[in-house]
């Protein structure tokens, strides 16, 4: 089940990273690049009382820019968290009181129709506590008062914030033999358009997570005789939002639907070509485990034979850590080519569960020792005895050798290689671990 996003947002300065740190278990953040400014937008895995949730840090925004801008930031990330996220935490600074910024995201937020909790950070003594009443006037309740620093208050503030969840609703009834695709990609690439595509009339919704305001929405696509469970497609919704916060809040939601995938659809504009954000999806869908196929869409708007060339080049170029990912070249304008999507993802789907016998793993190795190319340094010199498959989905094999230490880059890239030349991995990452054997 997708877990529920709970964004802080309140302007720099009034404690909002100290707050995330405190609650977030895991330093795991994606950092959000645009237009040449990083700012440390994260999110989190968090968990309170058994109940997972993420955590969206709306983070630093750029101080020092002309005032309209900066408010207009303020206001861009308001509005953000008022449409995808489900609960939000607005932090004021109680030392400062209330500010025009605060006013201003108070404004967006009184509008937002989900539960907001007003929280005066900074409060170190319980007796500072009279500076609370001014945020009343924001319109947002009682203010909390916390210390993020102490975390004085923030056990309470958890209480009440997870208790404001949308219930998670029992997973529905989904079709176990189902291989789970996710379609990810950047806005406006057309993941939407394929997922109608796919869909069509066949569409059906399999939960609608009734009771909730949650609208995490898994559908179920039949295609000769197999079944297909396309993942969260809910975080393809479209909203009027500024343009980067979708950017973000889409990889978020799309991290999620990659969690709970077999198979990604990398959905690429082929009218663009492969860019450093979508190299960066790839990278995150290969680094949690999930079979790749790579979807060059709009190809209908690649005319020319150069413009072709371009297109391949991009790949090329910039899917090298994932040479072994299928590209399919498609349109959903015209439909073409979607219906040999599923043929793929039935071979990648295979290969990313399979087994690999254990006999012919050892075979290769016993070719590779006959060949003789190995890792050697001074007077060590590598030798690989025996391998087995230690799990699937992906497959990881792990191999006992003699000096484990021995084994680089190169060496693991010439393996990785000869393993896929001999066996079916099309389409999925492998994850190779070597033990010294004993
Ligand atoms: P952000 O810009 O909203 O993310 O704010 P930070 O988390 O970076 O905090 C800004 C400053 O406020 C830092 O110097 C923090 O140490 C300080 N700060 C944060 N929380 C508290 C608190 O509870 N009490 C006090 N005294 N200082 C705090
Ligand atoms: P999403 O944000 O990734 O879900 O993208 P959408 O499915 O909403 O598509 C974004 C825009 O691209 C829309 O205007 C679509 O009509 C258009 N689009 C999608 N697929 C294609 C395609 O194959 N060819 C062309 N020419 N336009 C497409």
């Amino acid at each position: 089940m997708s877990k529920p996003i709970v964004a802080i947002v309140g302007r720099p300065n009034v404690g909002k990273s100290t707050l995330v740190n405190r609650i977030a278990q895991k330093k795991e953040a994606i950092v959000h690049e645009s237009r040449g400014v990083t700012r440390d937008r994260s999110y989190h895995d968090a968990d309170w009382n058994g109940v997972d949730f993420t955590l969206v840090d709306t983070g630093g925004i750029e101080t020092g820019r002309s005032d309209d801008a900066f408010s207009g930031r303020i206001r861009e990330q308001a509005e953000a968290a008022r449409v995808e996220a489900d609960v939000i935490v607005f932090v004021v600074d109680a030392t400062t009181g209330v500010t025009d910024e605060d006013e201003t995201v108070a404004r967006i937020l009184r509008r937002a129709g989900k539960p907001v909790f007003l929280v005066a950070n900074k409060l170190d003594n319980p007796s500072d506590e009279k500076t609370l009443w001014d945020f009343y006037s924001l319109g947002l309740g009682e203010p909390r008062p916390i210390s993020a620093v102490h975390g004085h208050g923030t056990g309470d503030l958890l209480d009440e914030v997870v208790a404001a969840l949308p219930e998670q609703a029992e997973e529905p009834e989904y079709p176990e033999d189902a291989l789970r695709v996710a379609i990810i990609g950047r806005p406006n690439v057309g993941k939407s358009s394929i997922t109608n595509r796919f869909a069509g009339k066949n569409r059906s919704i399999v939960s609608d997570v009734a009771g909730t305001t949650r609208d995490a929405l898994d559908v179920v696509v039949e295609r000769e005789g197999k079944r297909y469970r396309l993942v969260d497609t809910a975080g393809m919704r479209k909203r009027n939002l500024v343009h980067e916060d979708v950017e973000y809040y889409s990889l978020v939601r799309g991290l999620r639907a990659i969690d709970e995938a077999d198979v990604c659809l990398l959905v690429v504009d082929a009218s663009e070509g492969v860019t450093e954000q979508d190299q960066k999806v790839a990278g995150l869908a290969i680094e949690r485990g999930c079979a790749l196929v790579i979807l060059l869409n709009k190809w209908d708007l690649v005319r020319t034979d150069e413009k072709r060339e371009d297109v391949m080049m991009s790949v090329a170029r910039r899917m090298t850590f994932a040479p072994w990912a299928p590209v399919i070249r498609v349109s959903a304008l015209t439909g073409r080519s979607l219906d040999k999507v599923w043929a793929v993802v039935d071979r990648v789907g295979a290969a990313h569960a399979g087994k690999i016998s254990t006999n012919a793993l050892n075979n290769l190795l016993a070719s590779m020792r006959e060949s003789g190319h190995t890792v050697t340094k001074g007077a060590k010199r590598l030798r690989i005895q025996y391998a087995n498959q230690t799990g699937n989905c992906p497959p990881a094999l792990t191999f006992f050798c003699n000096f484990p230490e021995l084994i680089d880059e190169n060496f693991k890239r010439f393996l990785e290689n000869r393993l896929r030349e001999n066996f079916n991995l099309e389409g999925t990452p492998i994850r190779l671990r070597f033990r010294k054997k004993q």
